[in-house]
């Protein structure tokens, strides 16, 4: 079990800039929390099912990708409060 299941959308401060990364192509985007929970099934969903279910944007791509926050980000302040 990694942080991505200790931690909902709900949870992040929603100007977090999390990275997504691209298991095949490298390419990076960028996304914040605000963003995804415009979509009201997503607040309740834990880091490791956002990142299931993200895809690369590259035309003829569409492969995995791999969910990151920024070092030193809130989130990583709320981990600490509840270990
Ligand atoms: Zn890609």
């Amino acid at each position: 079990m990694s942080w991505l299941d200790a931690l909902q959308l709900g949870d992040l401060d929603p100007a977090t800039r999390m990275e997504l990364t691209c298991r095949r192509c490298g390419k990076v985007r960028f996304v914040k929390p605000s963003e995804l929970l415009a979509r009201a099934d997503y607040r309740r969903l834990w880091l490791s099912e956002v990142q299931a279910r993200a895809r690369c944007r590259q035309p003829g791509c569409g492969s995995a990708m791999r969910l990151a926050l920024p070092a030193g980000g809130s989130a990583r302040g709320f981990v600490g409060g509840i270990a």
